[in-house]
């Protein structure tokens, strides 16, 4: 919905002086003592304040085309402003399938709010979480309708995965007239909203509310099934006479260090840390060690948002010193800095400039009980345009752990790649897609988000999800 100038006009010298609504957080020692979300929320009154401090940009508008989903921001800001917050989620969710979780989990310094005209001034708008407060809002007090669909066209489509770009194709295609089946190997659709990110930054029964949404839309979902492996891409195409096939397959498999010891017990890989936590199972992967809770010591080795939401679950578990280890500085970290300075609040440290040589079980019991360390320094930037992490020569150092988590990369499964004949990957097995369609080297078979990528963002990959039910719709339509 394109804006008009008539229809904001406003004061904008005076709202570029007013300062943003400060975000409320629950306090760090009362927040690690559960998994409940850690933003306590804006009121009405806060909501409608931070909204007011668009100054309502001419057209085209740089958080708008900031945004990989073009969520018309500055609409609504406007109604959030006006005090119709229905109206704001509606505009959200013109665009935005998953308007409540991007407004929790967008990062600060992507898309939106670094490309305010604010930022340099008093702070930019906090547009996801006004995004989320209405979305809430919108689902809490009146429900989500279900959209008209169109007359059903007598096509099917399997999409393989229920991570963000699959429930996104699921809902564009269904709306669309066509017949959907989501597949997925866990027992929970949701991909890493469900099994990854946290409960403290995004609860799980805003995950669970979209899949029933979904199912009560029409969309079919066969979980604890893996394709590839319980079914084929050509059985899918060929004996269960799908028309097409999207693969949201996402990253999940963790990167191996190459370090010695990696393999001991209690030494876990995040993703199966995290997920096992988020969904209030057991806390420790299955493993062939005894179960043991988690201990006092934990060391999370790696950078980026999955090692900061490693530390702070480890210290929800009741770890009492979590350190964090990356092997170069601060400046080079990825992830969310916010969320960083938040796992620092709530008791987590951070050791730059330091890399594990080995993982140590020094009583031969089977499980980590030390790291033998080592102090780097930076030497020329290497591929990545980051500065090399260099060992200092005598600089190793002994540190005794309990635990230790891996967060230091993923990939996607070979699987697929492996059993597909024609499906071509490439480096690291990622799948090789059109950059605008999702097409992949096979007729009628599409993918999108992380698989295709390498591990990004949320909003990412709902567009991918979008711009491959696009092409799909289209050749569904030929
Ligand atoms: C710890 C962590 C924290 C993160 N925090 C943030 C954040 O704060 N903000 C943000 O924007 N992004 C964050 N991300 C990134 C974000 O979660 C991903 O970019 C996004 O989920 C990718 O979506 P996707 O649909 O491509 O794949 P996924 O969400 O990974 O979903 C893939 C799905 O495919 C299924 N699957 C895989 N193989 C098969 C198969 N062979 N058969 C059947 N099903 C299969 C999986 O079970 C899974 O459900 C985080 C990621 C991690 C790991």
């Amino acid at each position: 919905m394109p804006q008009t100038s008539e229809m904001f006009s406003v004061d904008s010298k005076n709202r570029a002086n007013t300062s943003a609504v400060e975000k409320p957080y629950r306090a760090p020692d009362e927040r690690i003592r559960d998994f409940q979300e850690c933003f306590a929320g804006f009121s009405v009154a806060e909501a409608q304040e931070e909204a007011s401090r668009c100054i309502h940009c001419p057209e085209p508008t740089a958080c708008v085309m900031a945004c990989p989903l073009h969520n018309d921001i500055p609409t609504a800001l406007w109604h959030i402003e006006q005090g119709d917050f229905i109206k704001a989620a509606e505009i959200y969710r013109l665009t935005n399938p998953l308007p409540e979780a991007c407004g929790r989990v967008c990062p600060d310094e992507a898309s939106c709010a670094t490309s305010c005209v604010l930022t340099t001034r008093l702070g930019p708008i906090n547009t996801q979480a006004l995004e989320s407060f209405v979305a809430d809002y919108q689902r809490v007090n009146v429900g989500v309708p279900l959209p008209e669909k169109a007359a059903a066209t007598g096509k099917r489509v399997a999409v393989v995965g229920a991570g963000p770009a699959g429930l996104t194709v699921a809902e564009e295609l269904t709306v669309l007239g066509h017949e959907v089946v989501v597949y997925d190997a866990m027992p929970e659709a949701g991909g890493l909203l469900m099994y990854g990110i946290p409960n403290f930054k995004l609860e799980k029964d805003i995950v669970s509310w979209k899949t029933d949404w979904l199912t009560a839309l029409g969309v079919q979902f066969v979980l604890n099934t893996k394709i590839g492996e319980d079914i084929l891409i050509s059985e899918l195409l060929d004996e269960a006479s799908f028309d097409a096939v999207f693969l949201g397959t996402g990253t999940l498999v963790a990167a191996k260090m190459g370090t010695p010891g990696e393999d001991l017990c209690r030494v876990y890989d995040a993703l199966q840390f995290l997920g096992q936590s988020s969904v209030g199972e057991n806390v420790l992967p299955e493993t062939d060690c005894e179960y043991t809770p988690i201990g006092n010591r934990v060391a999370v080795i790696g950078g980026g948002d999955s090692a900061t939401d490693c530390m702070r679950t480890a210290l929800r578990l009741g770890a009492e010193e979590v350190v964090c280890y990356y092997r170069r500085t601060e400046k080079e970290m990825p992830g969310n800095a916010r969320e960083r300075h938040h796992a620092e609040e709530e008791g987590a440290h951070i050791e730059y400039l330091t890399a594990p040589l080995a993982f140590l079980d020094r009583d031969n019991d089977g499980a980590v009980d030390a790291m033998q360390m080592v102090r780097m320094e930076l030497g020329a930037p290497d591929s990545s345009g980051r500065r090399r992490p260099l060992p200092i020569e005598g600089s190793e150092y002994i540190v005794e752990v309990d635990d230790v988590v891996l967060a230091v990369g993923f990939w996607p499964d070979p699987l697929l790649g492996k059993t597909t004949d024609g499906l071509q990957t490439r480096k690291w097995g990622l799948i090789v897609a059109d950059e605008t369609t999702g097409a992949t080297s096979l007729p009628g078979v599409y993918a999108g988000g992380d698989n295709v990528t390498g591990p990004r963002l949320v909003n990412e990959a709902l567009a991918a999800g979008k711009r491959a039910a696009v092409a799909m719709h289209s050749f569904l339509s030929s």
